[in-house]
């Protein structure tokens, strides 16, 4: 991260008290080159300082604040089922968001009207000035070359694999503003990491359940970031044995093709024909909780794939948090419960005792506001 990033976070975590000595504290960068950089935010307006009586002898101590309004940055994540917006302020509040269905893809022109149609609604309805957007993020279930901003792939909305669509240059011909894009998880690791109930663990594991199953990784401080060569916790696509569904990936056997939403309401048919009720991924959870031994079939069977995957993802990453997310996820759900007790069966205890599990407090948003915070963390700072 860039020492004006850097800044900018002890500023915000400071709550309007950071004085330059306790952002050198926390951030450990050298005293002459922090001052420099808080120089030149004050000077390009980012922060501004808050003048108050000096107390006793010495010099009075100058508290920095985040100038909010200065900057935006618009984060849009485009999930199997729905395509989510958020406006940031330079304080990471949430001044709008809002969420439509994703279509089905329908060939280049098509998605990128929409991204477009999608970016242009958050623009106009959240009445930011335009000249104040800084950065534009775009998170995506699917495969992202992130170093060259385009989508690889969106296999859960029909995007097929080696589309290729270059939006970084789309949108910043658009917006003309920096453009980032990245997977969703990437996105939701990033949204854990700085904004969620285990915001600073060092060591986080992301897992999303909906239509698709994705996970992130945080380890040691640093998001890991998929590429297509290099994939990180892309577990919905490893190979759980004793699956032999067909997934949207080509291979057969991974954790998606069995436990992704859509697909445990395929399994239901396959199994079970004469149940035409068993029509969704909530309703198949509802029924297993409430004892419906066919459902209950179907979400034990999810839960211990699901528990192969994240156990697997355990030993390759040392998580000390687990974050769930995704509309699969429900304190109260059947499927939910079910994988943390199949996870629990698998660990030996000190690794149980060692891991925080939770859901997500950030909601649907998560990935929305995680694709804000990456393009804000790669560019800001950046002279313009
Ligand atoms: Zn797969």
């Amino acid at each position: 991260m860039s020492v004006a990033v850097q800044i900018m976070d002890a500023i915000r975590l400071g709550k309007g008290n950071a004085s330059k000595k306790d952002i050198q504290e926390t951030t450990s960068v050298a005293w002459g080159t922090m001052c420099k950089s808080v120089d030149n935010l004050l000077e390009r307006g980012y922060i501004f300082a808050r003048r108050e009586k000096a107390q006793g002898r010495g010099r009075p101590v100058i508290p920095l604040c985040i100038n909010n309004d200065a900057a935006f940055y618009v984060g849009i994540d485009i999930g199997a089922g729905h395509t989510r917006a958020v406006v940031c302020n330079l304080s990471f509040n949430t001044v709008y968001m809002d969420e439509v269905p994703t279509p089905r893809y329908a060939g280049s022109e098509q998605f990128f009207a929409f991204l477009r149609e999608r970016v242009e609604a958050a623009v106009v309805q959240s009445r930011i000035e335009r000249e104040k957007l800084e950065g534009i993020g775009v998170s995506v279930s699917g495969n992202v070359d992130f170093e060259n901003g385009i989508i690889v792939s969106g296999g859960n909305f029909g995007m097929p694999f080696g589309a290729n669509l270059n939006i970084a240059e789309y949108l910043s011909a658009e917006f003309g503003v920096p453009i980032y894009a990245m997977t969703t998880q990437a996105a939701a690791s990033a949204a854990e990491y700085h904004f969620g109930e285990m915001a600073g663990t060092p060591n986080i594991l992301t897992v999303g359940c909906g239509i698709g199953i994705g996970s992130g990784v945080v380890s040691e401080g640093q998001i890991m970031i998929s590429r297509p060569g290099r994939l990180v916790g892309h577990i919905g696509h490893i190979l759980v044995s004793g699956n032999r569904r067909l997934c949207s990936c080509g291979f057969r056997g991974c954790l998606e093709s069995y436990s992704g939403g859509n697909n445990l309401v395929s399994v239901a048919k396959e199994k079970f024909p004469h149940r035409t009720d068993l029509d969704s991924a909530r309703t198949l959870d509802l029924l297993a909780a409430a004892g419906d031994a066919d459902a209950q079939e179907i979400m034990n069977t999810a839960a211990a794939y699901n528990a192969a995957g994240i156990a697997s993802m355990i030993q390759l990453y040392i998580p000390e948090a687990i974050v769930f997310g995704g509309g699969q996820c429900r304190a109260d759900g059947y499927l939910f419960n079910r994988t943390l007790e199949e996870i629990r069966s698998i660990l030996p205890r000190e690794r149980r005792e060692n891991i925080k599990t939770s859901i997500s407090t950030l909601g649907k948003y998560q990935s929305a506001l995680g694709a804000a915070r990456l393009v804000f963390e790669r560019y800001f700072g950046d002279n313009k």
